[in-house]
């Protein structure tokens, strides 16, 4: 069991299936909390804003440079098919 640390009230924790970075919120004021530990279990606020996750797609226009030499290949077979 962990303490809320708004209002110090035990928060109904799964302690087993509990993980690190787990929400919840407190019954008692409605919080919204994460685990920040588990051993011992801690709780602490959760942070509203998710703008973490839009650092995934840096660096990936580099790919558009490996399609060109796709597409000439194609053009290649593609000509022998129009010789009616
Ligand atoms: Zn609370």
């Amino acid at each position: 069991m962990a303490n809320c640390p708004e209002c110090d009230a035990d928060v109904e924790l799964d302690e087993v299936d509990a993980d690190v970075g787990d929400e919840v919120s407190c019954a008692e004021c409605g919080q919204n909390l994460m685990v920040v530990n588990t051993d011992p279990l801690e709780l602490d606020f959760a942070s509203d804003d998710d703008e973490d996750d839009e650092d995934d797609d840096l660096d990936e226009e580099d790919e558009d440079d490996a399609d060109e030499e796709d597409a000439e290949d194609e053009d290649e077979t593609e000509d022998g098919d129009w010789d009616e």
